[in-house]
């Protein structure tokens, strides 16, 4: 079958120096999976080009799989192991550069050292952005400590993809349901409320380059545009105000990629809500199977410009391949 060129960029590896802080996950995922993941995750090799190869991936765009320094106390640990991931990363990508991109990890607890070690990054190793797994110690990226991070971030048109992580306490309503922990649903909703803080906060007003990545086809958020200007109109914000509606910054600071998310009613949502050139493949390599992400994208009930678009042109524009 000849597939469509493809482009995936929530493709996880792992860092023998980081698998206790990934270790800290293993309570949202089967410990049979998580035990085959770490395998997977630790291969740059055949393994990992082979499954690339099986559905069309001309370019993974690697990330650590998280939380990663996220979930460190200690912030010099978390900026030293940082800088470490991102020159380990760096060259695993310059043994296969066409094959292989990257996103920074950066250590959110220094705001200032993360701007300089997303720079560089950006511009000294070749990476096209960074990925940050979620909350770091409790504070979301519409903190006002991190002006200084975005303000660099739209000067490097970086694009910032927000990966699932959990909240920093664990609410009651998951109580008694720990299969609502993790990806079946909690991360959702901590990843779509951590988008919205960014929204409503007025991050993207400030900085109008700022770039957005969510994965899982937006985390629900392509469904409920129209009500979150409706809503939004009535609710109790105070003094809070934005130059744009809810949904316009969707439609010009959000990314989403379809990684976990191998289904067409949510695809032709997204791209009916926001519009062809933001919505981008994905895989989620290894927590979901490629050929399934493979064979649904080809088949899925996309136009032939939707479906280049998707697989791999949205991509390449977004991060500048
Ligand atoms: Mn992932």
């Amino acid at each position: 079958m000849s597939q469509t060129p493809k482009i995936a960029l929530e493709e996880h590896f792992m860092h023998p120096d980081f698998v206790q802080y990934f270790a800290t996950t293993s309570t949202n995922i089967s410990p049979a999976l998580f035990g085959k993941a770490k395998d997977a995750l630790l291969d740059f090799g055949d393994r990992r080009i082979e499954a690339m190869d099986s559905i069309g991936v001309e370019k993974a765009v690697l990330s650590l799989s998280g939380p990663g320094v996220q979930a460190e106390k200690r912030v010099d640990t978390a900026v030293q192991l940082a800088r470490k991931v991102n020159d380990f990363l760096a060259e695993e990508m310059a043994k296969k550069p066409d094959r292989y991109g990257g996103f920074a990890h950066l250590a959110m607890q220094d705001p200032a050292g993360a701007a300089d070690e997303l720079e560089r990054c950006v511009k000294d190793l070749g990476m096209q952005g960074a990925m940050i797994n979620g909350q770091t110690g409790g504070t979301y990226l519409d903190d006002d400590r991190y002006a200084v991070f975005w303000e660099r971030a739209a000067d490097l048109e970086a694009p910032i993809y927000i990966h699932p992580n959990n909240p920093p306490e664990r609410v009651h309503m998951y109580h008694d349901h720990p299969e609502l922990y993790g990806p079946v649903w909690s991360w959702t909703v901590e990843t779509a409320t951590h988008a919205l803080r960014l929204v409503f906060s007025g991050t993207f007003d400030r900085f109008p380059g700022a770039k957005l990545i969510l994965g899982h086809l937006g985390e629900n958020l392509p469904f409920m545009l129209w009500r979150l200007d409706s809503r939004w109109e009535i609710s109790n914000r105070g003094d809070m105000t934005l130059d744009l509606k809810p949904s316009d910054y969707f439609k010009r600071n959000i990314w989403l990629t379809t990684s976990g998310m191998c289904d067409d009613v949510p695809l032709r949502c997204s791209i009916d809500a926001m519009g062809q050139d933001r919505i981008m493949f994905s895989v989620d390599y290894p927590f979901e199977h490629p050929e399934e992400a493979g064979k649904w994208i080809e088949a899925a009930p996309l136009s032939d410009d939707e479906r280049q678009k998707v697989c791999h042109q949205n991509a390449r524009s977004l991060l500048g391949l």
